[in-house]
């Protein structure tokens, strides 16, 4: 069925959650939202493109986790409460399925976090979804990517690399993104790319303990020198402290992960700096919110991200990430 522009907005609309801080939802020229006292406002956007971002046939309904996942994902590396979203559509045309798939995909995801649409913008044109999302921090607790110290201990969450992997094998045709694997292994690499986990509780927990925060787009090297360049750091890491993966393992992978983990993007875990008087409270935040937290290196005076490697030896690396612009040398 193919709708006009108001009727899926209509459809958009009907899934959206209710909050008192909402003064003016969805259906007027702009809405009208409260802050709370006290609280900074935390605002990111980030766009996915067809063909760019995703395979042109993942299912609407993971592109819709993945829209939003994304953007949670810069909320919660600052450690801010989500809030608001608006989302921009871009469709080649109106169909009412891929409407009601994409919100299969992205409402259980917002109503997981509180997070609740109120405006956006409904276009025609090649496939594309931007998402502003908006979040609250305690002022001035928000966590910035440039308060690492020399001494800090580098800690990332969850296993980065993973849905590195999985479009590694799409690209070697060896992963089908558009159903579920039948191998448990392959199934868990193929969701860690379809659909991320934003670490908001992560997030929100790192508050008053992470020196520094960045989240996991472009590649663990590329964006713990987001940070380091921020700080006017360096890092070390080692590669025998990164997290394993056993889905890579079991699918017999273990030999191409080694360089995906620190290289490939996509996996929107959290990289943070913390003093080593706070290692306990970490191991007790990490039982808290139930998300695996690795120490992975330290931050030293200097500049750059080096990976040291078993025998000691230096592989420096410290720009592997992913830049969409890399060939035009930017
Ligand atoms: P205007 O022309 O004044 O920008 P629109 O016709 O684009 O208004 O949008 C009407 C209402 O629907 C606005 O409140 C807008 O925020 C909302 N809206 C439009 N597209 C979307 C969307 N994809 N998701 C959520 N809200 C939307
Ligand atoms: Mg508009």
């Amino acid at each position: 069925m193919s709708l006009d522009e108001f009727g899926l907005i209509e459809r958009i609309r009907r899934r959206t959650a209710a909050r008192a801080d909402i003064v003016l939802g969805i259906g007027d020229d702009a809405a009208l939202l409260q802050p709370a006292a006290g609280q900074q406002l935390v605002v990111t956007t980030d766009t996915l493109n067809s063909g760019v971002h995703f395979p042109a046939e993942t299912p609407p309904a993971d592109i819709g986790w993945k829209a939003l996942a994304v953007n949670l994902s810069d909320l919660a590396s600052m450690g801010a409460q989500p809030a608001w979203c608006s989302l921009s559509l871009s469709l080649p045309d109106a169909s009412a399925q891929w409407v009601e798939q994409f919100a299969e995909g992205f409402f259980p995801l917002a109503d997981l976090h509180g997070i609740a649409l109120i405006g956006g913008d409904t276009t025609r044109g090649p496939l594309s979804i931007s998402i502003t999302a908006m979040g609250q921090v305690t002022a001035g607790q928000a966590l910035r990517r440039d308060g690492a110290q020399v001494g800090d201990d580098i800690w990332v969450s969850g296993v980065p690399g993973e849905a590195g992997l999985a479009l590694a094998l799409w690209q070697q045709q060896a992963l089908d993104v558009s159903r579920s694997a039948g191998d448990a292994a392959l199934e868990h690499l193929r969701l860690r790319l379809a659909r991320p986990t934003p670490r908001v509780e992560l997030g929100l927990a790192l508050q008053g303990v992470a020196t520094a925060a960045v989240d996991v787009s472009d590649g663990l090297l590329a964006d713990l020198g987001h940070i380091c360049a921020r700080s006017g750091v360096a890092a070390d890491v080692l590669e025998a402290a990164l997290p394993a993966s056993p889905a890579a393992d079991q699918a017999g992978l273990c030999k191409s992960f080694t360089t995906l983990r620190i290289g490939a993007g996509d996996d929107y875990e959290l990289c943070f700096t913390a003093p080593p008087a706070l290692r306990q409270v970490l191991h007790e935040t990490m039982a808290s919110v139930a998300v695996p937290l690795t120490r992975i290196g330290y931050i030293r005076a200097g500049t750059g991200v080096q990976v040291i490697n078993q025998e000691g030896g230096v592989l420096v690396a410290s720009r592997q990430g992913y830049n969409h612009f890399s060939s035009f040398g930017a």
